[in-house]
């Protein structure tokens, strides 16, 4: 079994990448991807604790995008990119700090809101809880703290999600844009929880696949087993790769396991991995001058 989508405190999971890895290795995972919001800062310190353990180690991250639809708005996706053949390269990495900073705004514009709807919830107390990389479950944690609010998810229905009274959007890149930066990078770019889109997929999956778009999370934790056959079904139809997960963030979604996700209701086989890897390698081949 292996899980190539999980999140430690280099984002907003409550686990360090030390930790993740050692883990992993108890609950049996032969291969674990930690794939941090808009980072990679998790990858090295957990490449040591994992070539020590034997389990299999790959780098990855989940970038934030959104989806622009003339004439219907814009939809929000998460891209997954795997790097299966060596570092990104400092150009995507420089691209990755554009998007920290944008969120770095959009968190100071949440606190703000926050503030004239009479909380007293500073960018900088959120960050003292916070790693190196400040996010929504972070400000949801201090807001339980102060006693504002009784659980994340009520933070999140209340106040940070879309809809909630301090709702901020921040300024994403396209998706498209992300693919591109994630092939050029030599990365593989997937679709985060194809199965939390609010539109219809198959509208959107020739054209992001003619822009680069590897892979589909075809197996996730919030994924129902008619959503798996379906996203299945559409991976093989578009000639798309599969990868899958749990989304493991530790405390800050509880019920989520390591592997196993949300009571058991996920199990990612090695075959995925073995998929991603000949795509990994198609894609080299493909490219000019290799
Ligand atoms: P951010 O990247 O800071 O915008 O926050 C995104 C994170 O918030 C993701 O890790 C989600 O798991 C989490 N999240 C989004 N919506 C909710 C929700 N309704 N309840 C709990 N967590 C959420
Ligand atoms: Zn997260
Ligand atoms: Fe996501
Ligand atoms: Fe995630």
């Amino acid at each position: 079994m292996i899980d190539l989508h999980v999140h430690s405190t280099e984002s907003d999971g409550s686990l360090t990448p030390e930790q993740l890895v050692k883990q992993a290795v108890t609950a049996g995972l032969e291969a674990l991807a930690i794939a941090d919001h808009d980072t990679m800062a998790g990858y090295a310190p957990a490449a040591q604790v994992a070539s020590a353990s034997g389990i299999e180690l790959v780098c990855a991250v989940e970038v934030s995008t959104r989806f622009e639809r003339p004439g219907l708005g814009a939809k929000g996706v998460h891209l997954l990119g795997y790097f299966l053949n060596g570092s990104p390269g400092e150009e995507f990495l420089a691209w990755l700090r554009q998007q920290q900073q944008r969120r770095h705004h959009r968190n100071q514009r949440l606190a703000e809101r926050l503030q004239q709807l009479g909380l007293e919830v500073s960018l900088e107390e959120v960050a003292a809880l916070a790693g190196r990389l400040v996010g929504r479950v972070h400000f949801a944690q201090l807001m339980i703290r102060k006693g504002y609010v009784d659980s994340v998810a009520e933070a999140f229905q209340i106040y940070l999600g879309r809809g909630g009274a301090a709702y901020m959007p921040s300024e994403k890149p396209t998706v498209e844009e992300a693919i591109h930066k994630i092939c050029e990078a030599g990365g593989l770019a997937c679709i985060a929880h194809p199965g939390r889109l609010r539109f219809d997929l198959e509208s959107a999956l020739g054209g992001w696949k003619v822009q680069g778009l590897a892979g589909l999370e075809v197996f996730h934790s919030e994924h129902s087993g008619t959503q798996v056959a379906y996203l299945q079904e559409l991976a093989n139809r578009y000639e798309l790769v599969v990868t899958g997960g749990s989304d493991f963030h530790g405390e800050g979604k509880p019920g989520v396991e390591l592997g196993s996700g949300f009571r058991g209701n996920l199990r990612v086989e090695r075959w995925v991995l073995e998929g991603l890897k000949e795509a990994s390698e198609r894609l080299i081949g493909a490219r000019p001058g290799t």
